[in-house]
């Protein structure tokens, strides 16, 4: 019985079952002769990993799967669809949805205008856990179920407590998220909660653009800039995980207020309620009582005024650009990124913005031409962070197989 093994081989056995879980997403269906080639597992040891990975449904079973030109063909083993998580983005004006299964299909995916600045703490959370019952109940009628779930906020985030330590944009301090939304649901389910821009940048790193790139740097083009780093293929996140609040860089000593109580932020310069403000005032943010538009309406009504070649338009989005190049100039000569993956609105207006971008970063970073690093524009649009979510729960659930539970 595992109960009786020493501790040691438990930890073995975990890894070894991670390896194998690992080695089947990065490869692809294999068969288990396959899989020990390639892992150096003994056959035996694999055959037993496979069983215990079945009975815990991470993997499913495939036709008939050749290891090489010579042997029998042995049956193929492939990551499940019957598992998955969901990842919920709450932001200033939106919450986005995603759902997933473990092979990561997309299940669920949506975002609906929210309006955070008119609900206080308790009414944010409450949408929120019903945007949560909503995703996981959407994945169990399509027989996945779901093994976990993280929420995103912009703010700093106290991990390991489940706390949301502050989050200017949302005017929230000390805010319990896990406790409160673990409440509602089955207490089987793995539920967490990130910074956005760093659930982004794991979701950029791992099916983004740039996917791949050791060194990158994402950032949230919302209402906040946010900015995850990700550093020779990890997560940066800094001794209290509080790592990445660029958008509070000051880089104008008497600036215009910033949410969070301080002048001449980054974000004042470059966050999509400056652009608004600036192309579309009409719809700024904070103005009437009427239904909040999403942030993807707005854009479309500034892209519309870019479009007719507005010169008032024209020139304050080339302003923009030339901050958002100032800010990430600042980046490249911290973190020296190949590449800084522009998310939300800067992804949506990457055509006007990035020349001018570009240029300043050119004219600015210490190590350019020589660092090589440039703007790209997210694929993943105001879903990243959502994506990430989804995602960091199937990564635990691949670094450690034995937290789900077998069954039968
Ligand atoms: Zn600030």
């Amino acid at each position: 019985m595992m109960s009786t093994e020493p501790a040691d081989q438990l930890a073995v056995r975990r890894a070894n079952l991670s390896r194998t879980l690992r080695h089947i997403r990065t490869a692809g269906p294999g068969s288990r002769a396959a899989i020990a080639a390639a892992t150096g597992l003994h056959k035996t040891t694999v055959s037993s990993l496979v069983e215990e990975l079945l009975s815990r449904r991470l993997v499913r079973e495939t036709g008939l799967e050749r290891s090489g030109t010579a042997g029998r063909p042995g049956r193929g083993v492939a990551l499940s669809p019957e598992l998955g998580a969901v990842g919920i983005e709450l932001n200033v004006d939106y919450l986005a949805v995603h759902g997933c299964d473990l092979t990561g299909r997309t299940v669920v995916e949506r975002r609906v205008s929210f309006d955070a600045a008119r609900r206080d703490v308790e009414g944010c959370l409450d949408d929120l856990a019903e945007a949560a019952d909503q995703a996981l109940a959407e994945l169990v009628a399509r027989d996945v179920t779901p093994v976990g779930l993280t929420v995103a906020v912009p703010g700093l985030v106290d991990v390991a407590r489940g706390v949301v330590v502050v989050a200017p944009n949302l005017g929230w301090r000390d805010v319990p998220v896990v406790s409160r939304l673990a409440k509602g649901l089955d207490p089987g389910l793995r539920v967490g909660v990130d910074n956005d821009a760093n659930l982004a940048a794991l979701a950029e790193f791992t099916w983004g653009v740039a996917a791949g790139t050791a060194d990158l740097v994402y950032l949230t083009g919302s209402v906040g800039v946010g900015g995850g780093a990700i550093v020779d293929g990890r997560l940066l996140r800094g001794a209290d995980g509080f790592s990445g609040e660029i958008g509070h860089l000051p880089v104008e000593p008497v600036g215009d207020p910033c949410g969070c109580g301080r002048t001449g932020c980054w974000e004042t310069k470059v966050g999509l309620a400056e652009l608004v403000r600036r192309i579309t005032p009409e719809f700024a943010y904070g103005l009437g009582d009427g239904p909040i538009p999403d942030p993807q309406e707005r854009i479309a009504e500034v892209r519309r005024r870019l479009d007719a070649r507005d010169p008032a338009a024209v020139d304050a989005v080339t302003g923009i650009g030339r901050w958002l190049g100032h800010g990430g100039a600042i980046l490249v000569n911290l973190f020296n990124p190949r590449v800084v993956v522009l998310g939300g609105y800067f992804a949506d207006l990457a055509d006007h913005l990035l020349p001018a971008a570009q240029a300043q970063l050119t004219r600015l970073a210490m190590a350019s031409p020589a660092a090589r690093c440039h703007f790209v524009a997210s694929d993943l649009g105001f879903t990243a962070a959502a994506r990430g979510g989804a995602g960091a729960v199937i990564e635990r659930m691949i670094d450690d197989p034995t937290t789900v539970p077998a069954t039968g």
